[in-house]
Parts: structure tokens; sequence; C-alpha cells
């Protein structure tokens, strides 16, 4: 399974705690059609370097704000993906306030299988203070649009606002899965540096939500979603897998396409990685430049592995990943893995290593420890 990536580099407004690729601007000002036609160059133009046709392959459109794409345009880039190879998956990132009932249906015929919406909170004051546009109700109206139109149905909700509480939280997972959604992802807010949110906290007018409020409000979350029938596969997500995702956190290879896009290839003992410049302008040109690229070795891989694996509940088996990379991956890292094992911050069956799910919290810190320097590695955590 191979993934592509693309990504939509415009929104509406600039929310407050981004600091993702992403520019304002108005709908009408999108250049559809243009934007299309890139991405399709991209796509041309790295297909030549590697044989990606025939594969499998799961499609994320993420942003920016997607669902501001017409749904025509984006289709053209589908229908040529559909040449290459069988999409198993296709899923696009939505705003509730760019999408209705009509776009829904436009995205399905577009060939779009299932939306990520961007819910983050149904409460108006956790909404103002994150700057979205959409009110609770806008919210609920897209997810039901989005199931209308027989798309399955992704939410995401945001974490460690001011103020908020554990069962704030469990009435927003009551309420979207009430609206049909078959999947869930948590994330805690976090503060960026060089985003409005990280000026006001260098400035101490704003903090960072503290330990004790996000484990409060993730065990809600947990339990909440354990009593509906939820697997928490992944520390951040529930419900039905998410294909695309799995990709990254098994290891596996994607296409990035669109401004500021990652991608990612495996070449003979290590791999590669870049990111498209992040200019929208630049992106459009004819012959865009990457913004950077890395040679990965075979013991950065491994680290990745490790870093990504024990995210999902299953683990990671550490025999199999350094066997896949041709290194020892068990015998640097023994002397952490008994002290965590004592510790229960880890649990071995054979080579299969796996952080308990009530220790996910902690999954960090466990990561770090296991992250092995000097290996013919050439980056830090
Ligand atoms: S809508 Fe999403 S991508 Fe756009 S500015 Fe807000 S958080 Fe960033």
């Amino acid at each position: 399974m191979i993934g592509v990536y693309i990504h939509f580099p415009w929104c509406l407004r600039k929310c407050p705690y981004c600091d993702f690729t992403s520019y304002a601007t108005r709908q009408d000002d999108v250049p559809h059609e243009a934007f299309a036609g890139a991405v399709i160059r991209e796509l041309e133009r790295r297909l030549l370097a590697g044989d990606w046709t025939g594969s499998k392959l799961t499609v994320f459109v993420g942003g920016g704000t997607p669902s501001l794409w017409r749904p025509e345009a984006l289709g053209r880039v589908l229908a040529r993906l559909r040449e290459l190879g069988e999409l198993v998956e296709v899923t696009v990132e939505c705003n509730p306030s760019s999408l209705d009932a009509d776009g829904a249906t436009r995205l399905a015929a577009a060939g779009v299988g299932r939306l990520s919406v961007g819910v983050q909170s149904l409460e108006a004051r956790h909404l103002a203070f994150l700057g979205r546009l959409h009110d609770g109700p806008g919210a609920l109206g897209a997810l039901v649009a989005a199931r209308a139109a027989a798309l399955r149905v992704s939410a995401d909700l945001i974490a460690g606002m001011p103020g908020q509480t554990p069962a704030e939280l469990e009435r927003d997972i009551d309420a979207v899965v009430e609206a049909g959604v078959e999947h869930l992802s948590v994330y805690t807010l976090t503060i960026e540096p060089g985003t409005p949110f990280g000026d006001l906290q260098r400035r101490r007018l704003l903090a960072a939500p503290s330990d004790d409020h996000l484990a409060d409000l993730y065990e809600a979350a947990r339990a909440a979603l354990a009593s509906r029938g939820f697997e928490h596969y992944e520390v951040s997500n529930w419900g039905r897998h998410c294909l695309h995702n799995r990709v990254y956190w098994e290891g596996g290879q994607y296409l990035g396409l669109g401004p500021g896009a990652f991608g990612f290839h495996r070449t003979t003992g290590g791999g590669v990685r870049y990111r498209n410049t992040l200019d929208p302008a630049r992106y459009l040109s004819p012959s865009p430049p990457d913004d950077w690229r890395e040679n990965l070795s075979a013991a950065d891989l491994v680290n990745e592995g490790v870093l990504l694996g024990l995210r999902l509940r299953e683990g990671i088996d550490l025999a199999a990943l350094g066997a896949r990379h041709g290194l020892d991956a068990i015998a640097p890292r023994a002397r952490a893995v008994e002290r965590l094992c004592r510790e229960g911050l880890l649990e071995r069956e054979g080579t299969r290593l796996r952080i308990p799910e009530e220790r996910w919290l902690l999954a960090d810190r466990v990561i770090r420890e296991l992250f092995v320097i000097g290996q013919g590695s050439n980056r830090g955590p």
C-alpha cells in the first residue's frame, strides 16, 4: 500500500494556533483548476523517479481547507491517480464552514469515500477561543450532510482549551457519535512558536494546558469512546482504522503532492524524505523546486519505526523492524526495554513490544528512551 498525500494550502482565515502550511484567501480566489493541473504535473514528475504503477493507493487530501477546492477539480486529480493504481481509500479534510449537502454530494461524485471533519469542539466559547468560523450546530450539520451523501465520516476534536471540562468533551463525543461518525481523532492543544498563540505564550498571556488537565480530558475521551464501542487503535485515534495514516505508522512509502507536502520513498539501505516548496505561487510554476530533502539511514528508519509503531495498539515487532532494514534493532535497546518493562511502561511478548493503553499518555517518554543514536544514525529524536 502506498500513500498519496495532497496538501491544499488555503483557508478562509488563519486560526491562531495553526502552524500548518496554510494561507488565508477568499474561495473565489483559489486557483482551482491551475492547482489541480500543478498536482497532476507533480504526480507525473515524481512517477518518473519511482515505479508506483499498479499499487494499491490510499489518498488523503489535507490542508489547509480542502473543502474549499471545487470537487470537480479534485476529481481530475483522482481520475489520474485511478489510472495508476487502485484507490482503496480517499479521504478529504473538511471544515464545517465550507461543507454543505451539495458539496458533500459533489465530493462523493468525484470519487471521495471518506471525510475528515474539523469539528474541534461544539462549545461556543471554545470555538471562539480557537478562532474557528463555525458553530456547534454548523459542525453537526456538516456531519449529517456527509452521512446523507453516503460518505464515511471521521471527526477531529481538540482537548485542552482553557476551562474545558471532561463533561464538555464527553458531550461533544456523544453528539458527533450520534451524528454518525465511524472514526474520531482527539488531539491535545499544542502551542507552536511563531503562531499568535505562541506569541501570547511568550508574553505570558496564555499558558499551555497542564499535564493534569490533559490527562483528565484524555481519560474522559477514552472512557466515553470505549463505552460506545470505538476501538482505541492509536494514541489519538478511535474507530474504523484510517488506512492512509496506517501507511505512515507502519513505515510505508508515500508521495507528498502540493505546497509543503512531505514525501518518502525507500532506497537501498535507507530512504529519502522531501518537502515541497511552501509557496503556492512557486508551486504553481512549471517546475517547482523541493524546499528540503534529507537522506535517511537504515538506523534512522528503525528509530522512526519505533517512534510511529509504538503509537499503535499492536505495537512493533522489533526483530521484524530490524530485519526490514538490515540492522539488529534489539541489542542496542535491550537495557532500555528491560527498564521500561520493569516500570510497567512497556509490555513484551517475544520480540513484540507495546505500550499498555493506560500508559499511552507517557508514549513520548517511552519512545525517547528507545531512540538509538549513533548506529549509523544522522539525526536525534
Ligand atoms: S482551518 Fe485548519 S489549516 Fe486552516 S488555519 Fe485553521 S487549523 Fe490551520
